[in-house]
C-alpha cells in the first residue's frame, strides 16, 4: 500500500506541519499529506530536483534570463484578441482551460472559483465544463487551498488533468505527481507574490482604497500603480510608493514573505504580466507540454516579442532601505515619484527583474531575521545569487 492510501487528511483545527509558514496550499487537506515532509515548499525547498523532474534539467544560473525567470524554451507577450469579460487581464488562462477541455486534451481543470457570499474567498474545483472554467476567471487574491481537491481524484474518472496554480501549490503538486491516479498532468502556472489571508486582504483594502467594500478586482501593474476596479465599473489607481508601509509590513502571509518561487519554476507554461509592457500579458514556455498548451490558443492571440528597457538597480537599492525603515511618503510625493519612474523606469523584462529583486531581497531579510536556523537551506541558489548584488540592512 502506498503511503497516501493509508493516510487521512488533517483533522479540522489541527496545526499544519509548516505551522506559521503554511501557505494553505491544500495538500494537507488531502490524503497526499502523507508526502508533506518532502512536498511542502516551506519545510523543504527542492528547486533543482523539481526542475529536473518537470523540465529535464535545472536552470542555467549563468544565463541571466534563466537565473531570473527559470527554465524556458520561449518567452513572449500576448493579449487575447477577444478578451474575456471579467478576467484578471485578457483571460488567456481561462481560455486555455476551456480549449484544453474542448479539444479533449484533459478531462478536468483544477481552478479556483469564489464563495457564494464573498468574492475574495477562494473555492477550488475540478472543472469538467468550459462554463465551470469560466466561472473561475479573475484572481482571488488570498491564500487558496487548491490541492484540497486532489482528494476528489480517486474514483472520479479523471485521467488527464490541467492544474492551474501559484508557485507553492505547484511545488507540492510536482512532489506528489507520480503518486496521483493520473495518466497525464499539465501545469499552467501563475507568477505570485505578496498574497494574504482573507483578514489581511481586508486590512490592505481598508488602508489603501476609497471604498473597500465595492472592490471587485485589483492588480499591481507595470506602471507602478495599483489599479482597483469597483462594482460600478469605476477604476481607481494608487501609486505603489503611496502605500501605507508601516501598516502593511505585517499584512502579507509569512509564507509569501519566505517565498522565492515568484515565477513558478515548476509549471509547464506560466502566464503573468510583469515581464510585459503595460497592458499586455507575459508568457513563459518552460517545456514541450507548455508549448502544447500554448498551441491551443496561439492563433487567438495578438503576440509580440519580449522587450526590456531601463536599469532597475538604483531603484531596487533605494527601495530596500525605504521599506526596511517603513517610510510612508506623502501622497503628492508618491504621485510625483510614481509619475517619474513610470516614464523613465524599468519596463518589460527589466520591470520583471525589478520586482523579483525587490521581493527576493525583502524576503531574504525576513527569513534571516525570523527563521535564522532555516535561512541557509531555504533560500535557493538562484535567489542567493540575485540577492548578493545588493547591500542589505543589518539583521
Ligand atoms: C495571488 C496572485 C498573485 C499574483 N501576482 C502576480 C505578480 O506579482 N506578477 C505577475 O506577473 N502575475 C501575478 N499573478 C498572475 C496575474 O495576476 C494573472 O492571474 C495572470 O496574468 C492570468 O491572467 P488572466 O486574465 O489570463 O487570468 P483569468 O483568465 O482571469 O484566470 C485567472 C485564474 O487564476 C486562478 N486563481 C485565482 N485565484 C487564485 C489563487 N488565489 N491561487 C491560485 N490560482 C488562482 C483561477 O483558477 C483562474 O483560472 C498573480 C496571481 C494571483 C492569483
Amino acid at each position: 500500500m502506498a503511503p497516501h492510501e493509508r493516510a487521512r487528511p488533517l483533522a479540522p483545527g489541527s496545526p499544519y506541519p509548516a505551522r506559521d509558514l503554511c501557505s494553505q496550499c491544500g495538500l494537507c487537506d488531502s490524503r497526499w499529506i502523507a508526502y508533506v515532509r518532502r512536498a511542502c515548499a516551506f519545510l523543504e525547498q527542492r528547486f533543482e530536483a523539481m526542475e529536473e523532474h518537470a523540465h529535464g534539467r535545472s536552470r542555467d544560473l549563468d544565463n541571466e534570463d534563466e537565473l531570473y525567470f527559470g527554465v524556458h524554451q520561449r518567452m513572449l507577450t500576448a493579449r487575447l484578441r477577444q478578451p474575456i469579460e471579467g478576467a484578471q487581464w485578457t483571460g488567456i488562462v481561462s481560455r486555455l482551460g476551456v480549449r484544453a477541455l474542448e479539444t479533449g486534451l484533459v478531462d478536468a481543470v483544477l481552478c479556483v472559483t469564489q464563495s457564494a457570499d464573498d468574492r475574495f474567498t477562494p473555492v477550488p474545483i475540478l472543472a469538467r465544463t468550459p462554463e465551470e472554467v469560466l466561472s473561475a476567471r479573475v484572481n482571488k487574491p488570498t491564500l487558496s487551498p487548491n490541492l484540497k481537491v486532489l482528494e476528489q481524484l480517486p474514483g472520479s474518472g479523471i485521467r488527464r488533468l490541467l492544474a492551474i496554480g501559484v508557485g507553492c501549490q505547484i511545488q507540492a503538486l510536482r512532489a506528489v505527481q507520480d503518486s496521483l491516479p493520473l495518466e497525464q498532468l499539465y501545469v499552467l502556472g501563475l507568477p505570485c507574490v505578496d498574497n494574504v489571508s482573507r483578514e489581511g486582504l481586508q486590512t490592505f483594502l481598508e488602508s489603501t482604497v476609497s471604498s473597500p467594500e465595492t472592490v471587485v478586482h485589483y492588480e499591481f501593474m507595470q506602471d507602478f500603480r495599483i489599479h482597483f476596479r469597483h462594482s460600478d465599473g469605476r477604476e481607481e489607481t494608487v501609486p505603489f510608493f503611496g502605500l501605507d508601509t508601516p501598516k502593511l509590513k505585517d499584512v502579507f502571509a509569512p509564507s509569501c514573505l519566505s517565498c522565492f518561487d515568484y515565477t513558478n519554476a515548476g509549471a509547464d507554461l506560466v502566464v503573468g504580466y510583469m515581464g510585459a509592457t503595460f497592458g499586455r500579458q507575459w508568457l513563459t514556455v518552460r517545456n514541450d507540454r507548455g508549448a502544447e498548451l500554448l498551441a491551443l490558443v496561439e492563433d487567438e492571440l495578438d503576440t509580440a516579442p519580449v522587450t526590456s528597457r531601463g536599469d532597475r538597480r538604483a531603484a531596487v537599492q533605494q527601495g530596500i532601505e525605504a521599506y526596511d525603515k517603513a517610510l510612508k511618503l506623502p501622497r503628492w510625493l508618491a504621485e510625483l515619484f510614481g509619475l517619474v519612474i513610470g516614464r523613465i523606469g524599468p519596463q518589460g523584462l527589466e520591470y520583471g527583474r525589478f520586482s523579483i529583486d525587490s521581493h527576493f531581497t525583502r524576503n531574504a531579510l525576513w527569513v534571516r531575521r525570523n527563521h535564522p536556523a532555516m535561512a541557509d537551506r531555504h533560500i535557493p541558489a538562484f535567489a542567493r545569487r540575485i540577492i548578493s548584488r545588493y547591500r542589505l540592512p543589518s539583521l
